[in-house]
């Protein structure tokens, strides 16, 4: 093994008090000294395992990324899965490159390695910081007993537009909720210490503002103002950052014109001067090329660029380690831009504690006992659980009992590949049960289970191969005779459940749509099975809100599942049959039908608000009212909840005073449950228009049937700061509104004072 600057940094840290440096400044100063230019240069390159993931990919010497590593043009790889395949891949550094620095080991760990929590999005409707923790962290033992020490996540992007089909791998449209899940991430990944083995670096993405993409198209403009970008967008992303997220991602947008990842004033004003990040920034997949189309030039004006705004990683354009040479020689960038760049990436790699042992990662043995346990089949089992939002259920349709004659439908029903989500390259289907397995073995023999597809995604063979992806699940058979059999199969049930929406890959990245409605195939059977005049349950797979307008006219219960992991048959058929109640709330707002998009609820206020609809000179449509089909914050249990005696202490605040907010929450239904009991503030009065309620708090408790809880809350002049028209972050004197209520639009409100 080549560990000689080892020795050699050893030796230095006697000096290091004396000169008042730390001993990772001593150690990478010493080591820095040793690099030639390419070298350095070489650390900011991050290749991705080529192909595939595939075993020993990367041993032939005919490989590139292998001839890069060997020659220290690397400073990662990403993409690649398995311990020893990566283990190989490490000695390869440490032991055939000339200095023998090794690697980081990058993957999109979205929502779990192999035990797979709910997508995003719906892990969000946990609302639920604890689990979001919990399945980081675990998503961190697995992918670390696997090899990893770098995710690609959390994913934090604010989204208000679901045609973008990004939304899925996010925390929603507001930004209170959302750096609170960015927070827990980052906890759930790093835990407070790098350098432990069970721990991987958290990757923050995509910086920024990429979900404010023009017309929900992935990769498209972005166009918006400061206090738009500091009040609603940048929040999570800092709140990471201040988490001690040890990367960020830039994005492929453009932010004021220019791309994010040749961005200074976003690179660096805002991310390092303003936050105070001191990690290192990755570009997103090849996003210092994308900027040659972006309009600002050839590659090597481009990645000159990058580094200058603050780029230390190139992610798969071979811009740096092409064209940064030529660069220093043409004076474009000076040396110190590429040491900054180099250093940075040195130093993640000192606290990941891969200069004390590369291999800390590579321990077959927590790769053949960590992976797919029990105890995280469980937590994600609970998790999903916790995931779904009940948002119909006319006169008790669910839960259901196990008995009779249950008719399962619809293409979600039946399918492994499916039913966990999209990125999740390291699932392993073949170990998860659908939707149908599931629930075979949770009846038993207490109930007939009938199944049939019922439909495709859609009748058109071509669109539904771009929804589907890589995953397809399209029936040799036509539409109307999968439809006659699910008809036939329904007459017989007494109560149908139907499986659909979505498929895994019509959410995430560049599954943009432009009609979010339940699609043709699948629509024209609902409207057949509810001829029969049976009790229908619809469970709507979705990565994003759909539009389900129809539905909710005319289908009794509907509860959206989301993609909700490995565990996501059993989780659904727990509630379902009652074992739990529902208790998800929504994250974002479900419209009423398209032209509402952009609907959320934390909008500005208008001259002319709707006051009832319809009338002229209204800030209205004259075709649907203002409102989505269901709120922010919304979803139903199986019991019912009760809000009384909303009291704040006192109705006056100074700015370092505060004010105990106290609701009593009943539970006056038949069914323990839990309750997201939500507290929104409004500032009516303000130097710039702010919105008609901004969620501040929010708790979930859990109620047995008849029991009552006070849940308080506590207002500080924290959370009544905002940026003002100079982007300073201040709160202003005079009058607020604290509302609170299960939901963003069911509140009580009580009114108090700053001075
Ligand atoms: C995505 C990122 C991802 C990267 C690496 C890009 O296409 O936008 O979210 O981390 O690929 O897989």
């Amino acid at each position: 093994m080549k560990l000689s600057y080892l020795l050699v940094g050893a030796a230095l840290l006697a000096s290091c008090s004396a000169e008042h440096k730390s001993e990772m400044d001593v150690f990478i100063d010493d080591l820095m000294s040793k690099m030639t230019l390419e070298e350095k240069i070489g650390q900011l390159n991050l290749p991705a395992a080529q192909g595939a993931i595939v075993t020993g990919e990367t041993r032939g010497e005919e490989n590139v990324v292998a001839r890069q590593i060997k020659e220290g043009l690397a400073g990662g790889i990403f993409n690649m899965k398995g311990v020893d395949n990566i283990r190989d891949t490490q000695r390869m550094a440490v032991e055939e490159s000339r200095l023998g620095i090794p690697l980081l080991f990058g993957m999109d760990v979205i929502h779990g390695y192999e035990t797979i929590f709910p997508l995003p999005l719906g892990m969000a409707c946990t609302w639920d910081m604890d689990d979001v923790e919990r399945s980081a962290r675990i998503a961190a033992i697995e992918s670390t007993a696997d090899g990893l020490n770098w995710t690609f996540s959390p994913m934090v992007d604010i989204c208000r537009d679901p045609r973008w089909g990004r939304m899925a791998e996010g925390g929603g449209e507001d930004p209170y909720l959302g750096s609170e899940i960015a927070k827990a991430m980052v906890r759930g990944y790093q835990n407070g210490n790098l350098a432990d083995s069970t721990t991987m670096m958290a990757c923050v993405k995509h910086f920024a503002l990429y979900g404010g993409a023009e017309a929900g198209r992935d990769y498209n403009t972005v166009d918006m103002s400061h206090q738009n970008m500091y009040n609603y967008y940048f929040g999570p992303y800092k709140a990471a950052v201040e988490a001690g997220a040890g990367s960020v991602m830039s994005s492929f947008n453009v932010v004021d014109g220019v791309p994010a990842t040749g961005n200074r004033w976003l690179l660096t004003d805002v991310l390092r001067d303003q936050w105070d990040f001191d990690g290192f920034v990755v570009t997103d997949y090849g996003a210092i090329t994308e900027m040659t189309p972006h309009g600002l030039g050839d590659l090597q004006q481009v990645s000159a660029m990058a580094l200058k705004a603050g780029v230390d990683m190139d992610m798969m354009s071979d811009g740096f380690i092409n064209t940064l040479k030529r660069s220093l020689e043409e004076g474009k960038v000076t040396e110190a831009d590429i040491d900054k760049a180099c250093r940075r990436i040195l130093e993640a790699k000192y606290r990941l504690g891969l200069f004390d042992d590369p291999y800390r990662y590579c321990d077959s043995q927590r790769a053949a006992s960590q992976i797919y346990t029990p105890e995280h089949r469980k937590a994600a089992r609970d998790i999903a659980a916790k995931s779904f939002v009940l948002l119909k259920n006319d006169g008790g349709t669910l839960p259901l009992k196990k008995q009779g004659t249950i008719a399962l439908i619809g293409p979600m029903a039946d399918t492994r590949s499916n039913i966990y989500g999209v990125w999740a390259g390291t699932a392993d289907a073949s170990k998860y049960k659908s939707l149908r397995e599931s629930m075979e073995e949770c009846i038993g023999d207490k109930a007939v289970l009938l199944y049939s597809k019922g439909c495709n995604f859609c009748y058109d063979e071509v669109l539904e191969a771009n929804h589907a992806g890589w995953l397809p699940v399209r029936d040799g058979r036509g539409d109307a005779e999968l439809h006659a059999e699910a008809i036939a199969l329904a007459k017989k049930a007494d109560v149908i459940i139907y499986a659909g929406n979505e498929l895994a890959n019509a959410s995430g990245e560049a599954s943009s749509r432009s009609d979010l409605s339940l699609p043709d195939t699948q629509l024209d059977l609902l409207k057949e099975l509810k001829r029969l005049g049976k009790p229908i349950v619809m469970l709507n797979f979705t990565g994003r809100s759909t539009v389900m307008t129809w539905e909710n006219e005319n289908i009794p219960a509907i509860m959206n599942v989301w993609f909700g992991g490995s565990e996501a048959g059993d989780a659904i058929c727990d509630v379902v049959f009652g074992e739990k109640s529902p208790s998800g709330k929504l994250v974002t707002s479900i419209p009423k039908n398209m032209g509402q998009i952009p609907v959320y609820y934390n909008h500005l206020p208008t001259g002319r608000p709707q006051e009832k609809w319809f009338s002229k000179f209204r800030s209205a449509y004259q075709d649907v009212d203002n409102d989505p089909l269901y709120p922010f914050g919304y979803g139903l249990s199986y019991t019912t909840f009760e809000y009384a005696d909303l009291r704040l202490d006192t109705d006056e605040i100074t700015e370092d005073g505060q004010i105990n907010v106290s609701v009593k929450v009943t539970n006056t239904g038949n069914h323990d449950a839990d309750e997201i009991v939500q507290m929104y503030i409004s500032d009516p009065v303000a130097s710039i228009s702010r919105p008609v309620k901004e969620l501040k708090g929010f708790k979930r408790i859990s109620l047995k049937a008849g029991e009552s809880k006070t849940v308080d809350f506590t207002i500080t002049s924290d959370q009544l700061k905002f940026y003002n028209g100079d982007i300073d972050y201040a709160c202003e004197p005079g009058e607020f509104i604290v509302m609170v209520g299960p939901n963003s639009r069911d509140v009580m409100s009580e009114r108090f004072t700053l001075k």
